[in-house]
């Protein structure tokens, strides 16, 4: 794990419920919004459902189980931390509980892609402070 200020790639600054998620994610956990009132799942976070309007709301767990939806290949770093990273994928990973979130894919090469192929959460903690929600064969 780097320390905080030799991890050179860009983290989140997470503020309001973005920092309740990453909160989670630093216990290993993947959880999402959900509906009280109609159990839609969401994410990204905010305080009201789009699917009904609703306000109420809790954290529950994902079951860090998806698929990939989607993803682009960069073979040229759009910023120079990003210089040993090349070439990576970010991806769309569509969850089980139908929620889609942008990540990274650890172990895959992006030759190896494949749309719809199964992925599985894990947790990278990239700094004392920060754990990033990343995908790998299911
Ligand atoms: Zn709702």
């Amino acid at each position: 794990m780097a320390d905080a200020k030799s991890y050179k790639l860009p983290l989140p600054r997470a503020r309001g419920r973005a920092a309740e998620f990453y909160a989670f994610c630093k216990r290993h956990e993947l959880r999402f919004q959900r509906c009280d009132d109609c159990g839609a799942w969401r994410h990204i976070p905010r305080d009201m459902c789009a699917k009904c309007g609703s306000f109420k709301w809790d954290w529950q767990q994902s079951s860090g189980r998806g698929k990939l939806f989607s993803w682009t290949t960069a073979t040229q770093p759009m910023m120079p931390q990003f210089a040993d990273s090349v070439p990576y994928s970010p991806v769309v990973v569509e969850l089980d509980e139908g929620v889609r979130m942008v990540t990274w894919l650890i172990g895959i090469k992006p030759e190896e892609l494949a749309l719809g192929m199964p992925l599985r959460v894990l947790f990278d903690d990239v700094t004392p402070e920060v754990t990033l929600p990343k995908f790998t064969r299911a």
